[in-house]
C-alpha cells in the first residue's frame, strides 16, 4: 500500500494566487515520482478551480454536510463535491469537533453518506491531553470508532481512511511518541478487524496527524507503520511539504 500524504491547508491561504503556487509546485515536484498518493484539501472556495486547473492532482474537502440539499444555509453537501469531482473529504477533525461542537453521532452520518457516494471519507479520531493524562485514550478512540463507524457495511469499509490524531499535537510543534502512535494503529487495526474482519480491514488506511514534518515523518510511516500522514500547517510551504513526500 503506497502512503497516502493528505494535505489540511485548514483557513488558508487567504487567495486562490497563494493556492495555485503551492499545488503548482507540488504537481511539478510530483511529477515523475509515483511512491506515494498525495491529496490537497483546501478550503471549499478554491476547490473547483484548483480541481479543473490541475487535473493530474487530487483533491480533497476539509468537511461536508449530512443531507444531500434542502434548507441548510451555509452547508456544502456531498453530492456537490462529487459534482466538482472532489476524491476525498476529512470527516471529524478535532478542530470541528471543538470548534463547532460536531458529536460523534453528527460525524457518522456524514461518514455514511460519503460512503454512499464515490467519495473517500477521511475520518479523523484522537483523544484530548487530559483524556491522554487521564489514561483514557483507548476509550476514547474506542466510543469514536463505534459511533463514528456505526451502520458501516463490511462492503464499505474497505473504501474508509482513518487519521488518528492526538488533539494535543496538532499546530503544537509537539508530535506523539513513535511508540504511543503504533500502540494506537495496533488498537484501531484489531478494532477494524473485529468489526469488518481481517481481510478486509487490512485494506483500511490508518494516517497519523500532529505536527508532522520533512525530519519527523520518516519515523511515524517506518517504526510506527503508519500507511500515511495528514498533513496540516507543514503543508502550506511547498518546499517543507516536497521534502515531506520524498521522505515519506
Ligand atoms: C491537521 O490539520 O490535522 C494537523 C495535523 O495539523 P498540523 O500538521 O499543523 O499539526
Amino acid at each position: 500500500m503506497k502512503p497516502l500524504i493528505v494535505a489540511n491547508w485548514k483557513c488558508n491561504p487567504l487567495t486562490l494566487k497563494e493556492g495555485e503556487g503551492i499545488v503548482k509546485r507540488v504537481e511539478e515536484g510530483v511529477k515523475d515520482f509515483d511512491s506515494a498518493e498525495v491529496v490537497i484539501c483546501p478550503p471549499f472556495v478554491f476547490l473547483p478551480f484548483l480541481i479543473q486547473e490541475f487535473p493530474t492532482v487530487s483533491f480533497g474537502a476539509q468537511n461536508c454536510f449530512s443531507e444531500s440539499k434542502g434548507p441548510f444555509t451555509g452547508e456544502v453537501s456531498v453530492p456537490m463535491l462529487e459534482e466538482i469531482d472532489a476524491k476525498y473529504v476529512i470527516v471529524g477533525h478535532s478542530e470541528r469537533r471543538k470548534a463547532f461542537k460536531e458529536t460523534n453521532e453528527e460525524i457518522n452520518l456524514k461518514v455514511l453518506r460519503v460512503l454512499s457516494s464515490k467519495i473517500t471519507p477521511i475520518l479523523c479520531i484522537g483523544e484530548s491531553r487530559e483524556e491522554r493524562e487521564g489514561g483514557k485514550t483507548f476509550d476514547v478512540i474506542a466510543e469514536q470508532l463505534e459511533k463514528c463507524l456505526f451502520g458501516v457495511s463490511e462492503e464499505d469499509s474497505s473504501r474508509l481512511v482513518l487519521s488518528y490524531e492526538p488533539v494535543w499535537a496538532i499546530g503544537t510543534g509537539q508530535s506523539a511518541q513513535v511508540s504511543d502512535i503504533g500502540e494506537v494503529r495496533v488498537f484501531i487495526r484489531d478494532f477494524l478487524s473485529n468489526k469488518f474482519g481481517k481481510e478486509r480491514s487490512e485494506n483500511i488506511r490508518i494516517l497519523y496527524g500532529g505536527s508532522v514534518d520533512s525530519n519527523n515523518v520518516h519515523s511515524f510511516v517506518t517504526e510506527a507503520r503508519m500507511n500515511g500522514v495528514l498533513v496540516g500547517g507543514a503543508s502550506l510551504k511547498s518546499d517543507e511539504f516536497l521534502k515531506l513526500i520524498k521522505t515519506a
